[in-house]
């Protein structure tokens, strides 16, 4: 069983179903609300132990009753809890309106995700340095980023989602860099420090990011599947063609059983595909950590 420590963060959703949104002073009743736990930190741990991983989550959490409604699946599914910073102060909170024509708009309060810096990730340090993998992602202040992904001696999955400045460096020490194409193309123009997105075509892009240093990227397509890169080698992990209910959280799940798979030992584009097998299946359910629980064969 391998080891997978995840850096990151940890939220309580709060989804909120409306006709329409509220406009400046107006209070409207909602058609229904509901808490769910989040954070991309929190789901991708959740992925990676439900396949498999031993899994330890860095974080932080404030000290209120958020903090129960974001932990509850990731104690359940035997997540290592133990080592969370407990802020004084809010949990980190979305609320996610969703208006009868299915546009949303998303409101974010970082709350204890904030602690998460340098400080706090160095004082873990023997826990980052012994995982044979260690995930990130972009929703922790930077230098807590930069600060795991130096202190990792094991391999590093760099989700930068969203997509924040980091040193090149660290960028480059990814193995994999795993990106949505939006997000690949701000990583490029940030590599470049200019504002070119990179190529068109899509292996065109991966291949720019790989020449730019990237260790290995891992661009997910949604329906498509992903493109696997290291080097100038391209290839390509298919998607099943699936009834799709809810594509919350299907990233994360991908991150999360890649990360897994990683640790086992399992090569890149093995990796890859198995994640690609599981997030096409969390995509039939809704919800984001409630579409994890596996109703499939164990990737
Ligand atoms: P993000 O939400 O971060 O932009 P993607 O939409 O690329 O990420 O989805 C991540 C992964 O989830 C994809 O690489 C794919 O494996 C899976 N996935 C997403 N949408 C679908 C879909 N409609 N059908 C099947 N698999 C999907």
């Amino acid at each position: 069983m391998g080891t997978v420590v995840v850096v990151g963060s940890i939220n309580a959703d709060l989804g909120i179903q409306v006709d329409r949104f509220p406009g400046p002073g107006e209070t409207l009743n909602a058609r229904g609300g509901t808490f769910s736990p989040g954070g991309k930190g929190a789901n991708q741990a959740l992925a990676a132990a439900l396949h498999g991983a031993q899994v330890t989550m860095l974080g932080a959490v404030g000290d209120d009753a958020a903090a129960q409604e974001a932990l509850g699946l990731l104690r359940e599914a035997g997540v290592d809890l133990d080592q969370l910073a407990v802020q004084q102060g809010p949990t980190g909170i979305a609320v996610v309106c969703v208006d009868a024509s299915g546009e949303n708009q998303i409101l974010v309060v970082p709350g204890a995700n904030a602690a998460m810096g340098a400080t706090a990730v160095e004082e873990r340090a023997d826990l980052v340095r012994s995982a044979d993998v260690v995930v990130l992602q972009g929703e922790i202040p930077r230098d807590g980023i930069e600060a795991a992904a130096r202190l990792a001696e094991g391999r590093v999955v760099l989700n930068l989602a969203p997509v924040v400045e980091v040193d090149p460096e660290v960028l480059r020490l990814a193995d994999p860099l795993v990106v949505n194409e939006h997000e690949a193309r701000l990583v490029h123009a940030q590599l470049q420090n200019s504002k070119d997105q990179g190529p068109e075509d899509e292996q065109e892009l991966v291949r720019a990011l790989s020449d730019q240093g990237c260790r290995s990227v891992v661009m997910t397509l949604g329906a498509r599947g992903a493109l696997v890169c290291r080097g100038q080698e391209v290839s390509s992990v298919e998607s099943r063609r699936v009834e799709v209910v809810d594509t919350t959280g299907a990233g994360d799940a991908f991150v999360g059983v890649l990360a897994a798979r990683l640790a086992e030992g399992n090569d890149l584009v093995e990796a890859s595909r198995q994640a690609a097998l599981v997030a096409a299946d969390v995509v039939q359910r809704p919800g984001a950590q409630a579409s994890y629980r596996p109703a499939w064969p164990s990737a």
